[in-house]
């Protein structure tokens, strides 16, 4: 089986899924679009934006986008959300983050009805998350589920290291890998023996935030390592949270950067456009 796991042709597998799906539901009258809300022009949210809107289009759903300016107040992006959670033919919303400094992103996140959440940020989808109930996934993590079931990689019994604990990559990843019935422990940037603790994964996530900071000291000889991190190197180049020419030679899958877990990320959002659209 091949070593590298490969995120852009799963991701592209589930699209076609969704695709077909659909397909299916326009044929029974169910459609939807996605509202995406951008604050002001931020290079890489354009990119991210555009790519959203793009596989909304391959898909078959629709996409709608609000593009506003830096100095939009707080008061008429929560009108937009509240206008947007009343209307039927929306089943997403999405609000591009970073946000400018003068907007509290957490209350754009709670305004957004928990029906609509296709981010998966919403306390209630969180706390759904958190003791099973059905409710809209965290895109990224539930990714790297899919990743790691489509490529063979058992989770079951295994020990899960997640390095890093935010909101939206470490805590809902060990929470999910829980649910799959791993034994998980989460690490963060005040864990003592963190090389020690790493080293003991059979498979090791890492959402550190920091270039190429995993390196072979901390990984077990034929671990699965998924990098989760994106940056760019000195050259410009897309890198991740691990030093991809180290790891490699000593584990049994990794996921690259670029092509891993980012591809997943849109995919999963599509997945919960629709799963919207059936609910
Ligand atoms: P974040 O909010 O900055 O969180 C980083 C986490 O790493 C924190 O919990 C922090 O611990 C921990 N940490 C920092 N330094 C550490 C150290 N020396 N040892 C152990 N733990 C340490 O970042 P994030 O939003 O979770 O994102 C993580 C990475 O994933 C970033 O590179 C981001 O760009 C990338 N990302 C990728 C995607 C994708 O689609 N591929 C999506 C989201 C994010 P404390 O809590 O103690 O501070």
């Amino acid at each position: 089986m091949a070593k590298l796991i490969d995120g852009k042709a799963i991701s592209k597998e589930i699209k076609e899924e969704l695709k077909k799906e659909v397909a299916e539901l326009k044929e029974k009258g169910i459609e939807g679009s996605l509202a995406v809300i951008q604050v002001g022009n931020d290079a890489a949210s354009t990119v991210y934006v555009n790519n959203k809107k793009k596989a909304c289009e391959y898909i078959g759903i629709g996409s709608i986008s609000y593009e506003l300016p830096e100095e939009t107040p707080e008061s008429e992006l929560l009108r937009i959300i509240r206008e947007l959670n009343e209307r039927s033919d929306i089943c997403g919303i999405l609000v591009q983050l970073p946000v400018p400094r003068h907007i509290n992103e957490d209350n754009l996140i709670r305004e957004i009805s928990p029906k609509k959440d296709v981010d998966g940020f919403h306390p209630q989808s969180v706390g759904a998350m958190t003791i099973g109930e059905t409710g809209f996934l965290s895109c990224t993590p539930a990714g790297i589920i899919q990743l790691l079931k489509r490529s063979g990689v058992e989770i079951e019994g295994k020990h899960c290291v997640v390095i890093g604990r935010s909101n939206i990559v470490g805590k809902p990843m060990a929470l999910l890998m829980l649910r799959e019935n791993a034994t998980v422990t989460i690490t963060h940037s005040k864990t003592v023996n963190l090389k020690e603790i790493c080293k003991m994964a059979d498979i090791l996530i890492a959402a550190v935030g920091k270039p190429g900071f995993v390196d072979d000291s901390y990984v077990k000889e034929g671990a699965v390592v998924i990098d989760v991190g994106i940056h760019r190197d000195e050259n410009n180049k897309l890198c991740g949270d691990v030093d991809f020419e180290k790891v490699e030679p000593h584990v049994s899958k990794i996921t690259p950067v670029p092509g891993g877990v980012g591809p997943m990320t849109i995919a999963m959002l599509m997945k919960n456009c629709v799963e919207s659209m059936k609910r």
